[in-house]
């Protein structure tokens, strides 16, 4: 004795039996009433479809698939019409044929409960399906209709040959799979087939993309967006997708089918080329910020950041032009810090450069808006003083002088002490003399003991 617990087995077992059931099924009465009724020969003919119209049974079983994917229907439904036969018969050859199956199986075994519940349910559906379609059948523009549905089945093919479509039933249970949806999947049909859609959703697809989807079609409208799905071995391809509700004649939701194009290759080219994009825009980025480095640095002092020589010396040239067209005052002042080496050589020649930077900023916290301070070379610097006359520039050097005595440095014991030489700019002066003259007032400071500020005195 067999137990059948799923329908894979009953597949299988209707298959071998097959001639069986078929004999008994022609041969019960209630379908020999049927037969002679309405004068229906069987004949070889005849006989074939009967036996075509079992494995359109059987298929439907085994692939889940709907009656209107099973060809041999029209068929059946065109022969059993030309012998005028009603839908009232139709329903008694399909009972028919499903008490021929259930013989056949006690006498062999018997049926789980579960797949017997199945195999009722799939029955009354492909006898309500066959009816519909008998219906059409028989209905006044018979022509038309069967090559409408031929048509539906060239559709079908078409379809399948160039999208990957499943359905699923009303809870989203796959039912059908089409082969193109198991080439790109990566899974067989019977991976698929009975398992819940989810299992191919890749796990980076947001929650609300779905919801939108199940909000969508549970409200009998049709979704289309586009969807990652995971492979069976891990690796993911994108689709076009479409899901349409199937409403029955109450216009409830029976089953879903989703219509899909791969457009991984697509999507990957755009991502790509949205990477490259960002790629480029960072690259001229960082051009920018290097062309502004640059552009900074050559006017810039590397170690203290404030104006360089080369810098200092264009906004000297132009201070002069200004000046003398404006006939406005003009100073310069030039500084050296006292006995500098020995820092250097005492604390090194980094604490040195750290003192370098904090002396630039005490000096540019201390020094009008429109005052002009370089880095002249060394631990020498230069600040020109427009629209300021020698007394003014004497006071603010000595200013300077003062607030760098009292200031304490980090790294140095002693305070640090600095050098002035300043001079004005007389009608007479080029850039060169009046620099001479404020260097030669330094040299005199440094001369007259240091820390203390000497006006250029011819
Ligand atoms: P004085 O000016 O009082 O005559 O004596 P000084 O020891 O300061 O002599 P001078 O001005 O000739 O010395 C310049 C010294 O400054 C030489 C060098 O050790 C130091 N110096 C110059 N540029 C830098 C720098 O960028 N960083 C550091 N740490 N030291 C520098
Ligand atoms: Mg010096
Ligand atoms: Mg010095």
């Amino acid at each position: 004795m067999i137990k059948l617990i799923n329908s894979e087995e009953f597949s299988y077992f209707l298959r071998i039996n097959r001639n069986e059931i078929i004999k008994r099924w022609m041969a019960k009465n209630e379908v020999q009433n049927v037969l002679h009724r309405h004068s229906l020969p069987i004949i070889e003919k005849n006989t074939y479809l009967f036996y075509e119209f079992c494995d359109c049974y059987i298929s439907v079983i085994e692939w889940r698939a709907t009656v209107s994917e099973c060809q041999v229907k029209i068929d059946f439904l065109q022969l059993l019409n030309n012998y005028n036969i009603t839908t009232a018969d139709l329903f008694t050859l399909i009972n028919k044929l499903k008490n021929a199956i259930e013989e056949v199986i006690f006498e062999n075994g018997n049926l789980s409960f579960a797949l017997q519940n199945e195999i009722d349910s799939l029955t009354l559906q492909m006898a309500n399906d066959l009816a519909i379609n008998f219906d059409i059948i028989t209905s006044n523009n018979q022509s038309y209709k069967s090559e409408n549905s031929n048509l539906l089945a060239e559709y079908k093919k078409a379809v399948d040959l160039s999208n990957i479509v499943s359905k699923t039933n009303s809870k989203g249970v796959i039912t059908y799979v089409n082969d193109k949806f198991c080439e790109i999947s990566g899974y067989s049909r019977d991976e698929l087939v009975g398992k819940p859609h989810n299992i191919i959703r890749h796990p980076d697809m947001p929650r609300e993309a779905f919801k939108d989807l199940w909000d969508t079609i549970k409200a009998k409208k049709s979704w289309n967006g586009i969807v990652t799905n995971m492979k069976k071995e891990g690796g993911q391809y994108i689709v076009d997708t479409t899901v349409i509700p199937i409403l029955d004649v109450d216009g409830d939701v029976v089953e879903y089918i989703a219509i899909r194009h791969d457009i991984t290759e697509l999507e990957e080219t755009k991502q790509q080329l949205r990477n490259i994009n960002k790629a480029m825009k960072n690259k001229v980025d960082e051009l920018y910020s290097m062309t502004n480095t640059l552009e900074q640095k050559a006017f810039k002092d590397n170690l203290t950041g404030i104006n360089n020589r080369e810098n200092f010396e264009d906004m000297f040239s132009i201070e002069i032009v200004n000046a003398k067209l404006n006939d406005q005052a003009l100073s310069l002042i030039i500084f050296d810090i006292d006995n500098f080496k020995l820092v250097n050589d005492t604390y090194g020649h980094q604490a040195g450069d750290i003192i370098l930077k904090d002396l630039v900023a005490l000096i540019e916290n201390n020094i009008k808006h429109g005052d002009i301070f370089a880095r002249w070379g060394g631990e020498e610097f230069v600040i020109l003083t427009p629209s300021t006359d020698i007394n003014g520039t004497y006071n603010l050097a000595e200013n300077l002088k003062k607030l760098v005595q009292l200031h304490h440095f980090n790294y140095v014991e002693d305070n640090l002490t600095l050098s002035f030489g300043i001079a004005q700019l007389s009608a007479e002066d080029t850039k060169r003399s009046l620099f001479e003259k404020a260097d030669k007032a330094l040299y005199e400071a440094k001369k007259n003991g240091r820390n203390r500020t000497e006006i250029y005195n011819a």
